[in-house]
This record gives structure tokens, C-alpha cells and sequence, in this order.
């Protein structure tokens, strides 16, 4: 960090005024966390600099020998912590991940089963202002109503009417689990591939909280950087019958060189997730995500309630919008999303919620005591907007309780 001080001080600020930034309130951005020293060591390396086009042992450079070990330990590390027959690690974010999964799978034009974005799918899931959108023709499910849970009967309905080639199961902002057994005994009826985007659940599925997508999904995408604690970056496991297919998607078909850097942060980040704590660290995000649902007063939970480490937060009730609940939280030092709830009246870019995740609170060592008390603030910041510097002062203190990278940079 000195040199980078030297060399370039307008950077090193921006640098330091991030750290400032996380110390001095609480981030409770559900696809946020923060990664620990070690990754952020192999993150911040000469790995860097090797271009290594291929895969280990089958390289298109010279001088891979090293890279390669890297490659081949998150491999090895990501297929022994899923269970899963075969991993690619090579995409560079999960919206990589599942391009390179529907290009292993389908053609242009071919017919796709996704989740709805404003019922909690995400962009890369068939949205109109995506590649996904553009280039398949894409068929969409959501939740019900009532229960505001995914609606099987629609999707089996739909696949059966509309017999996809690929069926996506996995969301952006959905609190409940997926019956990924389910979904396989629809994919298997209508003879479509089972594609699970886990992007935001993985963590929870490596400490072993919820249960895994990999024994039901052909192919399962994920992201690195959410609840599994790792660089930003994205992931692909597939059974043995797709691992070529797979592989050749992602490189040469998707991407060109790998982030040879990123991927020994993955290796990181996965032995990080096959130690006894992380399944500890689970089972706490989940844990203090249920507890910030029931502390967080005159607000409705979406579905009632979480399963995961997000909450969706429907203030219809209050007649504030996502967008101006995001302000005021933001003026009282909590950062976090606005978020369309399942059948929004209002625009995308204004919404009736917000999201909320304890991925990044959890990793501080903040616990259910902590967790109710961020609740109560969340629901001052957003009902009682004149008390924001109160709501400030007092998260303040909380943070300053449990810092994250107190000594690092
Ligand atoms: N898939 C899902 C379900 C996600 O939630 C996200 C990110 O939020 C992605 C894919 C895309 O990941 P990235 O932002 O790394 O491209």
C-alpha cells in the first residue's frame, strides 16, 4: 500500500476512503461481504500478470506450470466442497458464469424457463435489456400471490405447454429455499435441462445451511463473491456428461485469458468455506437474518419470513417507496438496496422494498443481540426519517464494535 501511496496518492484516497467508508456504518447489502486478508493477498498478486488462455496442462502460453497449480487446487477444492463431478472456475463474474452455461446448453432462438426479474430472477434470467432476453426466447414463472413462494404449478404448466430446452431455477431476491427436486422432476417430464444460478446462495450451500443444488441441476452457476466470502468472480459445476461441453463455452467460446490472480482467490475462498467455521458462519447469517426479519417494525417480510441470509421488505404499509427508504436509511449511515417486491406497483427504479442481507454484519461477529438492534434502527432510519442523525450516532458505536479490516490495509 506504501508504494501505491507514492505512485498514485488520488487512488490510494479512494482506496482509504472505501475502508472509511464500511467502518462508518452498517452494509447490509445482501450480495456484499468482506473477504478476508488471505484472499485479498491472492487478489492483490503478480498472478496478475500471466496470461494463460486454456485450461491446466493445456495451455495456449508458455510458462503456466505455476498458474496451473493454482487452477488446479480451486478445482479440485470446489469439486470436493459441492460434491460435484466437475468445476470450472475460470468465469470472471456470475453473469459469465450463466452465459457461458446457456451457450453450453442452448442454441440462439431456443426456448428457456426462467425466473421473472420482478418476481425476484435475475437479469441474466431472460430480461428484456439482457443477452438472455435478446438471444432466447424466454418463458418466465414467478410467485404466487397469495403465498408470494414460487409458483411449481406455473412452471410445470409452462413447461409442459412450452416443453424448454433449459429450465432455470436460483434468484436475486427470493428469501425462501428452492425445491431443487421439484424443478428436476419437471426438467426430467419435459426432457429440458435443470440449470440452478445459486450466485447468491452458494455460501450458505458450502457451510452446509440449506440444502445443495448440485445432486439435482445438470449445471449449477454461482458467484464467489456473496455469502461464500470470496473474490468477486463467478463459478460453474457441472456432472461429468456436460464437463467439456462446459469448458469449451467458457473459454474459448466466452471469455479469452483467465484471472489467474482471482482464481487463487477462489482456491482461497473455497478452503476458507471446507473449514469447521464456515459452517458455523452459515448457519449464523441465516440465523441473524431471521432475527433482523422480526425486528424490523411495521415492515411486512415478503413470504413472511427468510430461510437464507436475505429478507425482501415489502413498505406498501408505510407509504414509503424502496427508493426513498433507501435514501433515509443511507442518511442514517445503513447502506443498503431498494428491490421490487412480487407484483410492484410502482417502477423499477423506484420499488415498494428493500433487500436485506447479513452476509456482511455476520462476518463482523455481529449475533441475534446485535442483529434486533439493527433491525429497530433500519425501522427508525425508514419511518421516523427526522431521527437520522440519532439512528446514526447509534450505528456508529455498533460498528465501531466490530470492525472489519481493523489493521489490514
Ligand atoms: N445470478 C444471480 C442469481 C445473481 O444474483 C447475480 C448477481 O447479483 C448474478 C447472477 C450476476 O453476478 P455478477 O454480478 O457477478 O455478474
Amino acid at each position: 500500500f506504501g508504494a501505491l501511496q507514492r505512485e498514485d496518492p488520488e487512488i490510494a484516497q479512494v482506496l482509504l476512503d472505501e475502508v472509511d467508508r464500511v467502518r462508518g456504518g452498517l452494509q447490509l447489502i445482501a450480495s456484499e461481504n468482506f473477504t478476508s486478508p488471505a484472499v485479498l493477498a491472492a487478489l492483490g498478486s503478480t498472478l496478475t500478470n500471466k496470461y494463460a488462455e486454456g485450461y491446466p496442462g493445456r495451455r495456449y502460453y508458455g510458462g503456466c506450470e505455476v498458474v496451473d497449480r493454482a487452477e488446479r487446487l480451486a478445482v479440485r477444492r470446489a469439486t470436493t466442497l459441492f460434491g460435484a463431478d466437475h468445476a470450472n472456475v475460470q468465469p470472471h463474474s456470475g453473469a459469465s458464469a450463466n452465459l457461458a452455461a446457456y451457450a453450453a446448453l442452448l442454441q440462439p432462438g431456443d426456448t428457456m424457463l426462467a425466473m421473472a426479474l420482478p418476481h425476484g430472477g435475475h437479469l441474466t434470467h431472460g430480461s428484456k435489456v439482457n443477452f438472455s432476453g435478446r438471444w432466447f426466447d424466454v418463458v418466465s414463472y414467478g410467485v404466487r400471490r397469495d403465498t408470494e413462494l414460487i409458483d411449481y404449478d406455473e412452471v410445470r404448466d409452462l413447461a409442459r405447454r412450452r416443453r424448454p430446452k433449459l429450465i432455470v431455477c436460483g434468484a436475486t431476491a427470493y428469501p425462501r429455499l428452492i425445491d431443487f427436486g421439484i424443478f428436476r422432476g419437471i426438467a426430467d417430464e419435459v426432457g429440458a435441462w435443470l440449470m440452478a444460478d445459486v450466485a447468491h446462495t452458494i455460501g450458505l450451500m458450502a457451510a452446509g445451511t440449506i440444502p445443495s443444488a448440485v445432486p439435482y441441476a445438470d449445471v449449477v452457476t454461482f458467484t464467489t463473491h456473496k455469502a461464500l466470502r470470496g473474490p468477486r468472480g463467478g463459478g460453474i459445476l457441472c456432472t461429468a456428461e456436460l464437463a467439456a461441453k462446459v469448458d469449451r463455452a467458457v473459454f474459448p467460446f466466452v471469455q479469452g485469458g483467465p484471472l489467474m490472480h482471482a482464481i487463487a482467490a477462489k482456491a482461497v475462498a473455497f478452503g476458507e468455506a471446507m473449514r469447521p467455521e464456515f459452517a458455523d458462519y452459515g448457519r449464523r447469517v441465516v440465523e441473524n437474518a431471521r432475527t433482523l426479519c422480526e425486528a424490523l417494525e411495521g415492515m411486512r417480510p415478503v413470504s413472511g419470513g427468510t430461510d437464507t441470509h436475505l429478507a425482501l421488505i415489502d413498505l406498501r404499509a408505510l407509504g414509503v417507496t424502496g427508493a426513498e427508504a433507501e435514501r433515509r436509511c443511507a442518511a442514517a449511515g445503513i447502506t443498503l438496496n431498494r428491490n421490487a417486491i412480487p407484483y410492484d406497483p410502482e417502477p423499477p427504479a423506484i420499488t415498494s422494498g428493500l433487500r436485506v442481507g447479513t452476509p456482511c454484519v455476520t462476518t463482523q461477529g455481529m449475533g441475534v443481540e446485535e442483529l434486533r438492534e439493527v433491525g429497530t434502527l433500519v425501522s427508525r432510519a425508514v419511518r421516523y426519517p427526522e431521527t437520522a442523525d440519532e439512528v446514526r450516532e447509534r450505528v456508529s458505536e455498533l460498528v465501531a464494535k466490530h470492525q472489519p479490516y481493523l489493521s489490514e490495509l
